[in-house]
């Protein structure tokens, strides 16, 4: 019986956390001295693991590092990090993704024009933070329709969106707010990569027979597409590592698919393609 092993046709490491790591390493062989990123670069332990050999350490606040350079993640920081960071004297290398600075400029020039600013987003997550930090703090934070009741709003409301948000939710969150006031304004800051991912992944789990899913256990984004797979394809798989795959998961598979999030380097998806070639080559 012949096996078909079939990547996601948009699945891994998107364009600003690939930025990120190139960055992160390129500072680490460039500095003798200390290199560390503020917070875990992407959420995958297997990365974070990997960036430390290779010299990039991991502080979870400015006060952990006293000399070196610091690498702000693809997420971003509110803008006083940044400042604080200079003022140590720690040399700053802004690994922001250039689609998450444009909230940031979005949020800024709304508030700036007097706009009440909506950010649609998860509160606390630290995407929303930095953009909060941008919009000088002046900005709800909603989830979804509902947690605009309770919101006071003027009559000029500026709408920005995190970028891993769904156009769905978008969609409802502006349709809630337009009969609420007489000036809307909406920015739609919405990153492609994600959707891309999960529309690739719901594709290829309505026909693959077993999915295995690739990447951190603690990234967000990478759990979704493991729930939209599982939908679809109830023997799905979310592992961090080639060395979590099982042999007998392939039994009387003939066409096996493979995703991952956007926090998931290329190598990593090639390792457990070939460990899967392996295990069904011998079956
Ligand atoms: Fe940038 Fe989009 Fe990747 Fe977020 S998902 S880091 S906005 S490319």
């Amino acid at each position: 019986m012949s096996v078909t092993i079939r990547v996601a046709e948009h699945a891994g490491a998107c364009y600003g956390v690939n930025r990120a790591l190139e960055l992160a390493r390129g500072c680490a062989l460039e500095h003798a001295e200390p290199v560390h990123t503020l917070g875990p670069l992407i959420h995958n332990p297997i990365v974070v693991e990997e960036l430390a050999e290779q010299g990039v350490g991991l502080a979870q606040s400015l006060d952990e590092i006293d000399r070196g350079s610091v690498i702000i993640r693809s997420h971003g920081v509110v803008p006083q990090v940044i400042e604080d960071a200079r003022a140590r004297g720690l040399s700053l290398v802004d690994a922001t993704c250039p689609y998450v600075k444009k909230v940031h400029k979005a949020a800024s020039n709304l508030v700036h024009e007097g706009y009440d600013l909506i950010i649609v987003g998860e509160s606390g997550h630290p995407e929303v933070e930095g953009i909060v930090g941008h919009a000088e703090g002046k900005a709800h934070v909603v989830a979804s329709p509902q947690d605009l009741d309770g919101v006071t709003l003027g009559k000029r409301v500026g709408v920005v969106v995190q970028t891993t948000q769904t156009a769905a939710n978008l969609s409802a969150v502006v349709a809630a707010l337009a009969p609420l006031v007489s000036e809307l304004r909406v920015v739609n800051t919405i990153c492609a990569a994600t959707s891309e991912r999960q529309r690739a992944a719901a594709s290829l789990a309505s026909e693959a027979d077993i999915m295995i899913v690739v990447g951190g256990k603690n990234s967000g984004n990478t759990r979704r597409l493991a729930q939209i797979c599982h939908a679809a394809c109830p023997k799905t798989h979310h592992i961090e590592d080639a060395a979590e795959l099982d042999r007998s998961w392939f039994d009387g598979a003939r066409l096996i698919g493979i995703t991952a999030g956007a926090s998931t380097p290329q190598a990593h998806i090639e390792r457990v393609v070939s460990a899967i070639e392996h295990m069904t080559a011998q079956s």
